[in-house]
């Protein structure tokens, strides 16, 4: 048996609260899976949704390193069902790694399955091609490039500036590719546009909505770099707000609006809600001082810890404690050469976060890292922080929010095992299935039904 089975299935034995669906779903995304070229999509012109670099590039090479999967897509994601460990249907973001023991391959009778270290591990379902992909806006451009959708069609993902005024090594995030990743498309010839026209994100969301006739696109987020000065002659709460906006007044009510942008000053966080905005993502990123203040030097110099932190709680007053929902980036708090280098410390320090949050009713939520190369910290850890971390986040995660009486937050579709559909981290597969989910907390608050799309 390979190693990585044997890790596997050790942590199933020794966290059996957590769904074993979740362990394979941290691993696949702190440490990415190959594709066979068997599994590979043919881009927008085949059956099967293709992968669209909606933010970063969550892979762990860079494109050119990726082979025929940076010429033929892989999917956007995957769905695991079934196989020895009798998996339910688990979404999974694909993020590429040639390297990795987990590979998506084709049987002798076309069926695509999940190999680990050779062995078939579960059956795999790709996301079909969406009608609404199949058609470009007036200009010739498409909608996956304008407006992808991601979390098995369920949100529309709105990078309308896809590059950060933090730049450069003393500036940047040390775990965020955005700024890589705009070049390597760009380099690759890929379409890949800036600042998206508010027009053309309108025209798309037509598209989307004329198409997507089961519904499925439930929720919008807005979102991209962080503005320090202006873009388009806005600052940050107006560039991202006049989008809501405009979309608001062109569908009301139609989706969701969520925006993820800096911990801003209450007044501009009133903006954003006054645009539409209902649900508010000030990322808090990674708890611990020192390495907030070592990972995000732009954040730590144009805003500082204790004042973000501030910012934070105080939108609550604006949007309710339930929809603002600050995510964390989950394990870089053990990446070398700073951070913590065992599972306990990390687990202890990310707890307190979340305990300081909770305690005001404020719901974090977090993403799985995947250390992309061109980063700081992803080339100095490559693999990522242990999964054991990853499973015991899950646990600490579901038991804070027990011990405030908190619920899966707003606006990331169903939660539990073989619902969810949040696909960059397996919280919401490990929390409860019958808690109540997808409502905002407010006198706009509604619920609706999640299909997958295509199904
Ligand atoms: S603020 Fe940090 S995480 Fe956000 S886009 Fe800029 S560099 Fe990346």
């Amino acid at each position: 048996m390979g190693s990585r089975t044997a890790l596997v299935e050790d942590l199933m034995e020794r966290f059996p609260h957590v769904p074993r669906e979740a362990v394979f779903k941290e691993d696949l995304l702190r440490g990415g899976v190959a594709f066979d070229p068997s599994a590979l999509s043919d881009n927008e012109s085949g059956e099967v949704k293709p992968k669209s670099y909606f933010i970063f590039s969550f892979d762990h090479g860079t494109l050119p390193e990726l082979g025929e999967a940076a010429l033929r897509r892989p999917p956007e994601e995957i769905i695991l069902t079934g196989g020895p460990y009798d998996l339910r249907r688990t979404v999974v973001s694909v993020r590429v790694n040639p390297a990795s023991p987990y590979r998506v391959a084709a049987d002798d009778e076309g069926l695509l399955g999940l190999y680990l270290d050779g062995r078939r591990i579960a059956d795999v379902g790709v996301p079909p091609m969406p009608e609404y992909y199949r058609h470009t806006l007036a200009n010739g451009k498409s909608v996956m490039e304008v407006a992808p959708t991601i979390q098995w069609g369920y949100l529309i993902y709105l990078t309308v500036f896809r590059v950060c005024q933090y730049f450069g090594a003393k500036e940047e995030c040390q775990y965020c590719d955005i700024n890589h990743n705009w070049r390597q498309h760009k380099a690759a010839g890929r379409p890949y546009t800036g600042v998206k026209d508010v027009e053309e994100v309108l025209e798309a969301l037509e598209i989307i909505d004329r198409y997507d006739t089961q519904k499925a696109s439930t929720a919008y987020t807005l979102t991209g770099g962080a503005i320090t000065s202006k873009v388009a002659g806005r600052d940050e709460a107006d560039f991202y707000g006049h989008y809501a906006k405009a979309i608001e007044e062109r569908f009301p009510g139609r989706w969701i609006g969520k925006v993820v942008a800096q911990a801003l000053p209450k007044d501009d966080v009133q903006r954003f809600k006054d645009y539409g905005v209902q649900i508010y993502h000030p990322n808090f990123e990674v708890w611990d001082r020192r390495l907030f203040e070592l990972y995000c030097p732009g954040k730590e110099r144009y805003v500082g810890r204790d004042e973000w932190h501030r910012r934070i709680l105080d939108s609550a007053d604006v949007f309710g404690a339930r929809n603002v929902i600050p995510n964390f980036v989950a394990g870089v708090e053990m990446a070398e050469p700073f951070g913590f280098t065992t599972v306990d410390e990390a687990i202890a320090s990310t707890t307190e976060g979340l305990r300081f949050f909770m305690s005001h009713g404020i719901t974090p939520r977090f993403t799985t890292w995947c250390p992309e190369p061109t980063t700081p910290l992803g080339k100095a850890n490559p693999q990522g922080a242990p999964l054991e971390y990853h499973i015991r986040l899950l646990e600490a995660y579901r038991a804070t929010m027990d011990d405030f009486g908190l619920s899966s937050p707003p606006g990331y579709g169903p939660p539990g095992p073989g619902r969810a559909v949040f696909s960059v981290s397996s919280f919401m597969d490990s929390l409860p299935a019958d808690d109540a989910a997808d409502e905002v907390a407010d006198d706009t608050a509604r619920e609706k039904e999640t299909a997958p799309e295509g199904a």
